[in-house]
């Protein structure tokens, strides 16, 4: 009788006492990690002064700092691979005349072969994604009560109700298709009133939007996801966070976000970060300046915190089993902390791929971005893969231009941006795409033109680099981003149960439709099998009369793709392309599987692509 009283009350301080911890990052964390140092946030009501105790082989207290708000600890640990065993242990929160407080810690075993993980790479074709607007896979999802906002589809910027069970059972489709990774927009939460929906003002970093579904299922997805042949990009952010994240009302460093006297928005000039002409201030807004009202940038000078990303951007690797990490607006962080924090994933990961969201509109400075970038200021990223916004800008704007051969336009424009490829260290790591979430839909551009598509995606699929397509374009969906994002980021046809076109299948989609997807998926799973595409070396021909002609080579393969942008047939002598031929006479179309003689002349017929294997 007595002992059960005891238990009784023990429990009771026990249950009491945990409910003073609101929070503890990371939730749990591994053995065998090759960093052997992990950082605990610790947030809970007056805990500052607490003495942390650990008793488990093999994990070790190096340092326990406060904050300076009185809620906060953070605790470093040294977990010693030799020694430490996967299991759970007490960390005990001491103070005198103050009852302790018991936290119970997870260390995990890590997955086969994790490290030796496999990141994305020029073999891939990246599908890109916004979960809210894909599929509707479970409806019970679509409001949830601690989610302020509630499922509108009848405006273009409210919340859908696609969710990670509508990719999960779509995988088929866009396996079809012949992509081979997916990049979702992000899928951790962003709890506020309103413009939910596209994900990058996260709340919450360790944690799915439940909207979307939970950790569980994000991980459920990977898992689905790798049985089907593909890989998964993780998108996040680390520039800033959204108003309502949690720790916004008891923030544990004055200096966690950047705060100014009045709302400041970033001026967003990236260049800012190398002119040696431009203003302290300048540079000062760009990079400290808040993304929005709505977004606080966060400080990635202050190490508690740089140090709490880093390890949520590996956990969420090791947790979810991600093949990559697209890291949102890229030059708008503190340049030397992304170089620690490409550094730290990579180090731990040598296979794994990540690319930076490198919105610069010339090929200079996205270079300067990429690993082993060779520049005056010795910057040194370590950031893998950056984006080519340069010919993402051509291709949606050259295929409707026609110039003079010194006019930098058509397919001149295309050719003179590949001739500056001397500036990248690895043009294997270049994301390349034609569009993305946050630009014109490419057949918005083409006016539906769908001969001005196939030659965009021929080029985009043969080019060197990674291609990256954005979901929907396979069906030939169109919409204007001057009318607002909304526009460009609408429902997939057939993601919804009451839809009236389901285009996920042959049977459901229009003709038009069918015959866009046919082509693309065609084109991706043609590609998927060349490596001479994924890795091989490029020449290329001035361009004549609005041709564009080059070459793709390597040892054992040969491919001739030929762009004709002009508004006529044109016939090319094939003699000018003798030391690419290299005694070749003839091709094959891979799309129509058509044979060309190419000893004398070639035609091609207007606004046509053809790729032709030698
Ligand atoms: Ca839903």
């Amino acid at each position: 009788m007595i002992k059960k009283s005891i238990l009784l009350l023990v429990t009771i301080i026990s249950l009491g006492l945990s409910a003073q911890i609101e929070r503890v990052e990371p939730a749990f964390w591994w053995v065998g990690m090759k960093n052997p140092q992990l950082q605990l946030l610790i947030h809970g009501t007056e805990i500052c002064n607490r003495k942390v105790e650990i008793g488990y082989p093999g994990v070790k207290i190096l340092k326990t700092n406060r904050a300076c708000s009185p809620n906060y600890l953070f605790v470093t640990l040294e977990i010693d691979a030799k020694i430490a065993k996967a299991g759970k242990f007490d960390m005990l929160l001491k103070q005198p005349e103050k009852q302790d407080i018991t936290i119970s810690y997870e260390l995990k075993q890590r997955q086969k072969n994790s490290a030796e993980r496999q990141g994305f790479t020029s073999d891939d074709v990246i599908y890109l994604l916004m979960p809210d607007r894909f599929a509707n896979g479970d409806p019970k999802n679509d409001n949830i009560d601690s989610q302020p906002e509630k499922m509108n589809r009848s405006i273009n910027y409210g919340r859908h109700g696609g969710d990670i069970k509508g990719i999960v059972d779509h995988l088929d489709y866009i396996k079809d298709l012949g992509a081979t990774a997916i990049w979702c927009t992000p899928v951790q939460e962003n709890n506020f009133e309103k413009y939910t929906y596209h994900g990058y003002a996260m709340s919450d970093f360790y944690k799915v939007d439940p909207r979307f579904g939970s950790n569980g299922e994000y991980a459920g997805f990977v898992k689905k996801t790798h049985e089907n042949g593909l890989k998964v990009i993780m998108d996040m952010v680390s520039n800033h966070c959204g108003i309502w994240t949690w720790w916004m009302s008891d923030l544990p460093f004055e200096d966690w976000i950047h705060q100014w006297p009045a709302l400041t928005r970033t001026n967003h000039k990236a260049s800012t970060i190398k002119d040696i002409h431009a203003s302290k201030i300048d540079k000062k807004q760009y990079s400290d300046g808040w993304f929005d009202s709505s977004m606080p940038d966060l400080n990635q000078k202050n190490p508690y915190f740089w140090t709490y990303y880093i390890q949520q951007s590996i956990w969420w690797i090791e947790f979810a089993d991600l093949n990559g990490i697209r890291m949102d607006t890229y030059p708008y962080n503190d340049p030397d902390a992304m170089a620690q924090w490409a550094k730290a994933i990579t180090d731990e990961y040598p296979n794994f791929n990540i690319v930076g969201e490198t919105t610069i509109f010339n090929t200079t400075d996205i270079a300067f971005w990429q690993k082993n970038s060779v520049n005056p200021l010795k910057y040194q990223s370590n950031l893998p893969t950056v984006m080519d916004f340069v010919l993402q800008r051509a291709i949606q704007n050259c295929f409707n231009e026609h110039g003079k051969s010194w006019e930098d336009v058509g397919m001149n424009r295309l050719y003179n941006i590949i001739a500056n490829d001397y500036l990248y260290p690895d043009l294997n790591n270049l994301l390349i795409f034609a569009e993305n979430h946050d630009t014109q839909r490419l057949n918005e551009k083409f006016n539906g033109d769908i001969n001005k598509f196939k030659m965009a995606m021929s080029l985009l699929m043969t080019e060197r680099g990674i291609p990256q397509i954005y979901y929907g374009s396979e069906i030939g969906m169109r919409g204007n981003i001057d009318k607002g994002d909304g526009f460009v980021r609408q429902d997939f046809p057939g993601g919804w149960a009451n839809d009236s076109i389901n285009a996920f299948s042959a049977k459901g989609r229009t003709s038009v439709q069918n015959e866009y997807f046919n082509f693309m998926s065609k084109l991706l799973n043609w590609r998927k099998t060349k490596p001479v595409i994924h890795t091989g070396l490029l020449t290329h021909y001035a361009p004549e009369n609005d041709v564009y002609v080059y070459f793709r080579y390597n040892e054992k393969e040969k491919i001739m793709v030929i762009l004709n942008n002009s508004e006529t047939d044109q016939t090319l002598k094939t003699d000018r392309f003798a030391e690419s031929l290299d005694g070749k006479t003839s091709g094959t179309d891979v799309m129509t599987g058509k044979k060309y003689d190419l000893s004398t002349v070639i035609t091609i017929p207007k606004t046509t692509a053809l790729i032709l294997e030698l």
